[in-house]
């Protein structure tokens, strides 16, 4: 007995729900059992391939040294926020790697099913019960970027071939993920409210790059559920090659006024600035 107090003690202090960020929106979510991805984002293109000349695809080389590296035992599910590169590009091939379905609307599974790899399952994206946690996702609009242009608007062509202006945004989505420990938003854009359903969240990761101003995000997400704890994303440069986008901030980002705008109007909430790499114990 004296043996087991200790222990159920330490188990009690663990967290429930962790998480790592990896990079641009890419987020590894994980409690004793299931792991979750989100947007995995890792091979960058080069020249040729933003040109058009060159086909634009997953580096899985690159995708199996990060697995390697980072991920905790396995990886369930893949979501994904929207089909620009910089969200779906290692989605096929991390499924490929790992075995883990990816939840696919109709612009992400064309890319998927372009690698004609039967080893990558695919499922609809819809209501999902992974383990102990619940994924739903929410159409939402992308935000433009610089407020002045839509990015690629349009769905992914049914003849994808890794051409890298086929990488259109498709549909946006933001995900409730509930869990018994508590519940996390994760959205890739900011800006418009959203019909959302009332619930309690204890964790937003919200994409910055696109805001208009730190305002905006307040006004969005973070005044509406008042979570625990706010973690920024999509504030790195990511046309930068992996690893060295690590620590790397893009230019426009003015990471520090949004900092401040927490600090002097949200107090109550813990601002985040994740590293990549590291792990985030939620709760
Ligand atoms: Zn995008």
């Amino acid at each position: 007995m004296i043996y087991i107090i200790p222990l159920l003690l330490s188990y009690s202090l663990m967290a429930k729900v962790s998480a790592k960020w990896l990079g641009v929106g890419t987020i590894l979510l994980w409690d004793e059992h299931q792991t979750l991805m989100f947007d995995p984002s890792f091979t960058t293109p080069g020249i040729f391939q933003m040109m058009g000349l060159e086909k634009f695809a997953s580096n899985s080389g690159l995708v199996k040294q990060i697995l390697k590296d980072h991920h905790p035992n396995k990886i369930d599910g893949i979501f994904i926020t929207h089909s620009h590169y910089d969200h779906v590009i290692d989605a096929p091939e991390v499924a490929r790697q790992t075995g883990a379905t990816l939840y696919a609307d109709r612009s992400v599974r064309r890319i998927a099913e372009a690698y004609h790899d039967p080893r990558i399952k695919i499922q609809d994206l819809k209501v999902t019960q992974v383990g102990k946690f619940k994924v739903t996702p929410y159409p939402r609009k992308h935000s433009q970027i610089f407020q002045l242009f839509d990015f690629l608007p349009g769905e992914v062509p049914k003849d994808f071939n890794f051409n890298y202006y086929d990488y259109k945004v498709g549909e946006t989505w933001i995900y409730l993920v509930e869990h018994a420990d508590g519940n996390i938003l994760i959205d890739d854009s900011s800006g418009s409210r959203l019909a959302l359903p009332e619930k309690k969240i204890r964790v937003i990761f919200q994409g910055i790059a696109n805001r208009r101003d730190d305002q905006e995000i307040l006004e969005g997400l973070v005044k509406t559920f008042s979570p625990e704890i706010f973690i920024p994303i999509h504030f790195d440069n990511f046309l930068r090659s992996y690893p060295d986008r690590k620590g790397s901030s893009l230019p426009f980002i003015k990471f520090e006024s949004l900092e401040q705008v927490f600090k002097d109007q949200q107090r109550e909430i813990r601002f985040l600035k994740p590293v990549a790499g590291e792990v985030v114990e939620l709760f």
